[in-house]
């Protein structure tokens, strides 16, 4: 779980990374960082830690220069929260000047790190992001291309990775072979953006070309796009919960509008389980869509009945439990008026530890609410995440040993329903092969010590590489 973002263009970068980071904001809170080139090679960096508006401010975009750029938002799944782990990473190396931004986790990089430290490599930070960095180089100093370099992360790294790169001006976008995190690609008025999610492209008003496939590589410069297929995967990963849960509604995710997925994820909610009810209540702001899909297809009242607190976040960051059980009466306040005597229908998209769903129905019975009836907009979540999403251990998950009446009677529902995989996978609309539900099931598409996997067969170019230019009109056509 982070964002990243990357632009080239002719009249400048700076401003438009800052709001393009601000847009994929939801992707990470805890630092933000930008790094640029300008056209004699000089690179330009500004990184720590704090929200995008704090770590940012018009006098330091103002000495961020040139045309070609990166940025990152950090949500830390690999790697303490210490300074040198905010991205972008930026190193020169051999008259190169690199710098990185990755969203992502690699599952072996333990054995990698120790195989670098083994031959007298350090390593100048806690992330796995630097070994991608030092597959990089290594594949440089040999004197191959980056097309070589990537090829050597593809085959090496077992995990989820999309990077941006950008090595001596020019821009480069990859993602992992099973494209487990999203990557898409827009068209700016003098240039191009990699971004994370389509409203980092948004944010430009841009025009959002398409996603960066699985396996492929994307390169810009300012001629265009080129676009090289390096890896090919029986079948694909998408993560799942990026549709349930983290990626904004507005975005296109693989071919998918988010929101509309939550929509149908609501709507097979009240089909696989029909209640009727006096109203039905989201938990905003995740929760919305989805209640709404709920509402439209059951023709029960869509009622807001719980009010967020917009300048709170996200309720999880909360260290320690006390301090999210009280986090959740700050940041949503119930309105007993639409509460009192009547039987809601409480939609979610997750439950996790059970804290939040278990705190919000005391809240709203305390405000006289007589039946409360919750759907989740994901199936029981059983296992941990070791693929990018910050999940805890199983101890720690409410539904890892506990069938869904045990959860029902623990977060002292009336009744509780949770998606089935089937309705989720039809929701989103892909093949359920091409899907990552790892924490769902306990299965995932890549091989993890002591856990469960499916077998996935990847095929590699080779040597030459077929690179092909893509036009959509303008100057970089
Ligand atoms: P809880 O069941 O109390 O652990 O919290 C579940 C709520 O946290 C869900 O309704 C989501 O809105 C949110 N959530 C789910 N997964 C995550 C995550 N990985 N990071 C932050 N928040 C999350």
């Amino acid at each position: 779980m982070c964002g990243i973002v990357g632009i080239v263009d002719a009249g400048g970068v700076s401003l438009s990374l800052y709001y393009a980071l601000y847009a994929l904001q939801h992707r990470g809170q805890e630092s933000a960082g930008i790094a640029t080139f300008d056209d004699e090679g000089r690179l330009y960096k500004h990184k720590a830690a704090g929200l995008v508006a704090d770590v940012f401010n018009t006098t330091v975009l103002s000495t961020l220069k040139g045309n070609v750029g990166i940025g990152h938002v950090r949500y830390p799944t690999t790697g303490a929260n210490r300074p040198e782990n905010i991205q972008p990473f930026n190193f020169h190396f051999q008259n190169h000047d690199i710098s990185i931004a990755h969203n992502g986790n690699l599952v072996n990089t333990a054995e990698l790190r120790d195989s670098y430290e083994q031959r007298g490599q350090i390593f100048s930070t806690t992330t796995d992001t630097e070994i991608i960095a030092k597959l990089i180089t290594e594949e440089i100093r040999g004197s191959g291309g980056v097309e070589d370099a990537v090829l050597h992360c593809m085959r090496t790294l077992r995990g989820s990775y999309s990077v941006i790169l950008m090595v001596d001006g020019v821009l480069y976008g990859f993602r992992d072979p099973l494209g487990i995190k999203p990557l898409c690609v827009g068209k700016l008025k003098d240039g191009f953006i990699l971004a994370s999610e389509s409203v980092g492209v948004d944010a430009l008003n841009g025009m959002f070309l398409r996603d960066v496939k699985p396996g492929e590589l994307i390169r810009i410069d300012g001629q265009g796009m080129r676009s090289t297929q390096i890896a090919v995967a029986s079948h694909h990963a998408h993560c799942i919960f990026e549709y349930v849960y983290f990626a904004r509604a507005d975005s296109v995710i693989d071919g998918a509008l988010v929101y509309d997925v939550r929509l149908n994820i609501g709507a097979k909610l009240f089909e696989e389980d029909p209640i009727i009810a006096d109203s039905v209540c989201a938990v905003p702001d995740s929760g919305t869509s989805h209640a709404i899909g709920y509402a439209q297809r059951s023709h029960i009242p869509f009622v807001e009945s719980l009010m967020k607190n917009r300048y709170m976040g996200r309720t999880f960051i909360m260290p320690s439990q006390k301090q999210r059980e009280n986090a959740v009466r700050i940041k949503l306040n119930p309105i007993r008026e639409h509460l009192r005597d009547k039987s809601v229908v409480l939609v979610d998209d997750s439950i996790v530890r059970g804290t939040t769903s278990r705190r919000i129905i005391e809240m709203m019975r305390d405000s006289g609410a007589k039946e409360i009836h919750v759907r989740i907009g994901s199936p029981a979540i059983r296992a941990p995440c070791y693929l990018g999403v910050d999940m805890p251990t199983r101890s720690e998950l409410i539904a890892s040993n506990k069938a869904e009446e045990d959860v029902r009677h623990s977060i002292t529902a009336d009744s509780l329903h949770h998606i089935s995989i089937e309705s989720l996978v039809a929701a989103i609309g892909e093949e359920r092969c091409n899907l990552c539900t790892g924490c769902l099931t306990g299965c995932y598409p890549v091989s993890i010590d002591g856990e469960q996997s499916h077998e996935t067969v990847v095929d590699f170019v080779e040597g030459t590489y077929q690179s092909r230019l893509e036009s959509f009109g303008g100057d970089n056509s």
